[in-house]
Order: C-alpha cells, then structure tokens, then sequence
C-alpha cells in the first residue's frame, strides 16, 4: 500500500504511522463498523472527488443500520474527506472512511464502546488493471451466496459483510476467475465481491434490483442515469444465472472496478468476447466526465483546491467546494 502523511482521524489530521487502534476494540472481534470507498480523479491539477454526497450519505445510512452515532454532521465528514485529500496533496486517489466500535468492553453489546471515524486517502489503480478496463475480465459464479435480506443488511456497507466478499473473491482466484458473481439465497444474480452487475440484452440494460441483497452502488446508480440520457431501457429485475450466459453485453461497476467489461461467465464467452458497444460508450462517457473532458452535467464531482499546499487542520477548517 501506497503509504500518505496523514490520516483523518476523530477530528483532526494525524501522522498516517500514528491511526492505530486496540487489539480488543470491538470493531476487530464482531465486524461493527461501516465504510465507504470514493476516488478523486485528476483535473487541471485538482482533485476531483467523485459522489462525495452520495457516500458520505450511504455512510450515515449504514451507521444508522448498525444503531451508531456519529459524533459529526454529514457537512462535517465531507469537508474532512477534503482536508483528508488536502493535506496529502492527492490529486489522484482514492479515500477510505471507515466508522467503528472502538475500544472500552469486550462484550457483543456495543452501547459503552466509542464511536471512532477514521478517513485516509492513498493512490490505488483500477481494481481489475488497465487490461482489465480495456479487454475484460473472466468471472465464475461462486458457491458463496449473497447473505439474505433477514441475515446480515445488505444494503448497509458494514465492515463484517466483507468476510463474504473475502470469501467470494478468494475462491474466484483459486479457480482462476478476476471475480466471483454471488446469487442472492434464492438463487438470482446478487452482485460480485465489490461490484454491482449490468447485462445487455437485445439493447435493453438489465441489472439486478435492491431486492437481490446488492449494495446500492453509486456507480450503479451514475450507470443508469447516463444509460436513460442515452435514451436505453434499464430494467431493474431478477435476472437468472443462465440470462448471463446468453446476454450480449456485461459489465461491472463499481468505485473501484469503475466500468469494467466481462469477457466470460463461468467460461462462456459473452458476446463476442469484446467489450460491447454498450459497455464501451457508457465506459467512455463515464470516464470522460471524470476525468474533465465532459461537462459535469449530473453533478458528480467536488474539487478539493490546490491540493499541494494544503495544510493540516481540524474538521471545522474544511473550505472548498460543496458537493
Ligand atoms: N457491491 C459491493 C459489495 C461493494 O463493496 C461495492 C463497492 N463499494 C459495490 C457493490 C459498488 O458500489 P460503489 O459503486 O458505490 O462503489
């Protein structure tokens, strides 16, 4: 891992070294914490941080799922994800929030234990690499399913779900696969281990609905908007493991998958065994608004100013740009 000078942490800026946290704090025995996972993109030399509402919201809902209280206001944490990129001078990156159950007792209840908020900014590629983005990439249905809607909250990006999305990428490497596509307990297309799933079907985009246990992906959701502004039909259904196989088009999407194509499922080639037309224009768009070549015309993006001379400050010092 790319190691940055400062982490975020509790209110104010520390030494990356300096975020540590202890062994017995709750968050490490039982999963009690919940995350986010956003990228700035490069433009003109600023830091262009892409759906910082969204997340930082996604982020509250999450919280508000697992009974957590976060000790700052939305406006606070997004002018702390800004000071978090300022003070790194990160143009490019991408930024991990992550709320927990600190330390203070060790019994499963969690009421007594502190709510902690840390966010750190590094450089991270693309999560399947530029072959990956430009080719496809070769993915399996794992044996794993997607937990069920009365297990664990699918839709809350809570830290000990990923033991599943561990479990599922795992066993996508051990049988040669980038990623593993997860069925939903009832046996329909869920999502993959970090990304939500599109299929193009006779010019009609399909992606599985919230009701499959998917985690509301803010990619997804920048997907089938630019999808309705190109005037294509997005169906938001059940889809069956064998719809992939037959399907024309496929894609992932995702923060850190960004769009990327998928040449096989379970080793059938999909379409031609290219990116399709589809996947290539939404993949184009996407990316040319990310990074400045397209207008933002949706809103997406929130400059952080000047980015290198950005110094350490406490979160009531985030300026800059709303968004
Ligand atoms: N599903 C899962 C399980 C994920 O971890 C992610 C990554 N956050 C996604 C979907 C895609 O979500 P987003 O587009 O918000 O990054």
């Amino acid at each position: 891992m790319q190691e940055a000078k400062t982490i975020w942490f509790n209110g104010s800026l520390i030494p990356w070294k300096d975020a540590n946290v202890h062994v017995l704090s709750h968050a490490m025995h039982y999963g009690s914490g919940a995350f986010e996972g956003m990228r700035a993109y490069e433009i003109d030399g600023r830091a262009a941080i892409v759906g910082l509402k969204a997340h930082v919201q996604r982020l509250f809902d999450s919280c508000r799922v697992l009974y957590m209280d976060l000790p700052f206001s939305p406006e606070e944490v997004r002018a702390a994800v800004r000071d978090t990129v300022q003070s790194n001078g990160h143009t490019s990156c991408y930024i991990r929030p992550l709320a927990y159950r600190g330390y203070a007792e060790l019994g499963v209840m969690p009421d007594n234990c502190p709510v902690e908020l840390a966010i750190a900014s590094f450089t991270w590629d693309s999560l399947h690499g530029k072959d990956g983005l430009e080719n496809g990439v070769d993915v399996g249905v794992s044996s794993w399913r997607r937990m069920a809607p009365d297990t664990h909250p699918a839709m809350a990006k809570i830290t000990g779900n990923y033991v599943n999305s561990m479990l599922v990428v795992m066993e996508a490497k051990r049988h040669g696969y980038s990623e593993g596509i997860m069925l939903d307990t009832a046996g329909y297309v869920s999502e993959g281990s970090g990304e939500n799933l599109f299929f193009v079907k006779d010019g009609v985009v399909l992606t599985p609905a919230l009701g499959n246990s998917i985690l509301p992906g803010i990619t997804r959701g920048y997907v089938i908007d630019l999808c309705k502004e190109f005037g294509l039909e997005v169906r938001e259904t059940r889809i069956l493991r064998e719809m992939m196989y037959s399907c024309d088009e496929m894609f992932m999407t995702g923060t850190a998958a960004e769009i990327t194509p998928v040449r096989s499922v379970d080793r059938h080639t999909i379409g031609g065994g290219q990116p399709g037309s589809i996947t290539k224009r939404l993949q184009e768009e996407y990316f040319d608004i990310l990074h400045g070549r397209k207008s933002d015309r949706h809103g997406w993006l929130t400059f952080v100013e000047n980015p290198q001379t950005g110094e350490a400050s406490a979160v009531s010092a985030g300026a800059g740009q709303e968004g």
